[in-house]
């Protein structure tokens, strides 16, 4: 039986690295707009070409576009099987679109991991990073500390961050995902598909509950 996925976490919490991990340890392929948008303008798709003046003009792109992007994707063979919706749906609007497409196959979204960080933790991970202006190699105050704080190892440059990698901008950023995907929460919690995944594990560890959660799930 095909199973459909809908992974959510916020900014920082690794759903992307998950995402893959599961396409290739499960054979699930991922499907993000982030992708198909790419794709249906590089393959200039009517599409694309309906999409591309939003793009462009930095305003939203109508959901009837992206759902008929996501539509066409579903029609390939890969995902006979089913797949991994990454960063899709956004909205409640968009899930319920989601939900009819799939209906027209029989299928429906099985299971919905979201892959919980304290908000905290998510700024931490997000707004860590430091820059040496002179060689160019990336700090990150958790991860990948350099042996003097402020310091670049290599040249003894002070380190900067960029504008990104603020603790405003980051701040902003987590504060937008969760205002955003709240009633989107709710909306998979209360049909029963939500499933809180610990995403303060280790890398190996949120995989590990992620594929139980989805073998339950088939
Ligand atoms: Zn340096």
């Amino acid at each position: 039986m095909a199973i459909y996925v809908v992974l959510m976490g916020g900014p920082g919490a690794g759903k992307g690295t998950q995402a893959k991990k599961l396409q290739k340890q499960m054979g699930l392929p991922q499907i993000s707009t982030g992708d198909l948008f790419r794709e249906n303008f590089k393959n200039e798709t009517k599409l694309g070409r309906q999409a591309r003046p939003y793009v462009d003009s930095g305003e939203l792109v109508p959901d009837e576009i992206t759902l008929g992007m996501v539509g066409e994707r579903l029609k390939r063979p890969d995902t006979e099987g089913g797949a991994i919706f990454d960063g899709f749906p956004r909205t409640i609007a968009q899930a319920d679109a989601l939900e009819a497409l799939l209906a027209e196959n029989g299928e429906r979204v099985n299971v919905v991991p979201y892959i919980h960080v304290d908000k905290d933790l998510l700024l931490k991970r997000l707004a860590g990073r430091w820059t040496c202006p002179v060689c160019g190699r990336v700090y990150h105050d958790l991860f990948n500390p350099p042996q003097k704080p402020g310091v670049c190892d290599v040249d003894g440059a002070k380190l900067y961050q960029r504008e990104d990698d603020t603790m405003d901008t980051q701040r902003r950023r987590i504060e937008v995902y969760f205002e955003q995907t709240a009633p989107l929460l709710d909306y998979y919690r209360g049909k029963g598909l939500l499933i809180q995944i610990d995403g303060e594990q280790s890398i190996e560890q949120v995989f590990e509950d992620l594929r139980k959660a989805i073998e339950e799930a088939r």
